[in-house]
């Protein structure tokens, strides 16, 4: 860690989640800093608004 650059744009996190729909486990590239994600199951076919856990609440 030694450099002390910003977090560059278009940076993500590798998150994992569990589709609202159907439940199915599932990794996703999570913008960093972005509190919701929309998600797009492969395996239901239903798009989902995911939040990041931990942010405020
Ligand atoms: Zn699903």
């Amino acid at each position: 860690m030694s450099h002390s650059s910003p977090t560059p744009t278009g940076a993500t996190e590798r998150v994992r989640i569990s589709c609202p729909g159907c439940g199915r486990s599932d990794h996703v590239d999570w913008p960093t800093g972005q509190a919701d994600l929309l998600y797009r199951c492969f395996n239901c076919h239903k798009e989902h608004t995911l939040h990041r856990r931990g942010s405020g609440h």
